[in-house]
């Protein structure tokens, strides 16, 4: 099985990106963050995305709806359902090749100890590993200033899953970050001045950081603009591509020509978008 074997059935499976990381390039992660953790024996880390369709931000981008739509096209149906199909059949492709290939989703969180070491030196479970970093090593893109993953195709549109693996593949090289141009639109978009570009700090796959914003995540558990609280069964994380936050950066990549997907309609009309603040009063 070579590596273009592989992103040949995982496209026709229904991924929309695909990379492959060598776990050679993540010997730096912590063991609470490392692929290794969970599958001593991989040698590489395939991330599989797939795109959130520009039209399930429409009815969020012109005040029409909270964040229905979006969440169901954009976030957990695309996740639960169609993602995770093109995972599943991508795993059950690999194991026909005898390759273990574990699946895993791209959950929005850092790992959280729910239980205690099985043995010394084993990290505590869950070790959920922090899927920005492993898709920035299959070189499918960065993590921007708003703290969104962006990717040269769809900007912040799309979710990921992994898949640790023994085969040995040919890896992609780590993304190096130019996309996210520190123009401030998702800093000034944010109505509730959760993003602090001021005290941005360094992250990304070490060797290849970039800038990220600080966030005042107790501001975001309260957004109402498109931002998508879940439950502990995603972490209690917020859910920002379709906020305020999310939506700027859309329009910004999109007006600027960074993002290769293009639209006959520009995202954004020019007028104000639809924002409210904390008392749900429009601003
Ligand atoms: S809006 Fe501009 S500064 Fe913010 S993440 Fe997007 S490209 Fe970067
Ligand atoms: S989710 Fe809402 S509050 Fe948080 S940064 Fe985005 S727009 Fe601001």
């Amino acid at each position: 099985m070579t590596s273009k074997e592989l992103k040949d059935a995982a496209k026709k499976f229904g991924a929309d990106l695909i990379g492959i990381a060598a776990v050679g390039n993540l010997n730096d992660l912590c063991k609470e963050d490392n692929p290794l953790s969970i599958f001593p024996q991989a040698a590489n880390v395939i991330v599989i995305g797939r795109k959130i369709p520009r039209g399930a931000l429409r009815g969020c981008e012109q005040g029409t709806e909270l964040n229905n739509t979006f969440t169901n096209f954009g976030f957990m149906s695309l996740e639960d359902n169609l993602l995770a199909k093109t995972t599943y059949d991508t795993v059950i492709w690999m194991e026909s090749h005898g390759f273990e290939a574990v699946p895993l989703f791209g959950y929005d969180c850092t790992g959280q100890p729910v239980g205690v070491p099985v043995s010394p030196g084993k990290p505590a479970p869950n070790v959920i590993l922090q899927y920005r970093l492993m898709a920035q090593a299959a070189g499918l893109g960065e993590t921007a200033l708003n703290g969104l993953f962006i990717t040269p195709e769809f900007g912040p549109r799309q979710r990921f899953a992994m898949l640790l693996t023994d085969a040995g593949l040919e890896s992609d090289r780590p993304f190096v970050p130019h996309l996210c141009n520190d123009c401030g639109q998702c800093i000034r978009a944010c109505p509730l001045q959760a993003l602090e570009a001021e005290k941005a700090v360094p992250f990304g796959l070490k060797g290849f950081e970039r800038n990220v914003a600080a966030r005042r995540n107790e501001l975001c558990l309260r957004c109402r603009n498109g931002a998508v609280q879940t439950n502990e069964g995603r972490f209690n994380a917020v859910e920002r591509v379709a906020a305020a936050c999310g939506r700027a950066c859309i329009a910004a990549l999109e007006e600027r020509g960074a993002t290769l997907e293009k639209f006959s309609t520009p995202f954004r009309s020019g007028t104000k978008q639809w924002s409210c603040n904390l008392l749900g009063e429009r601003i």
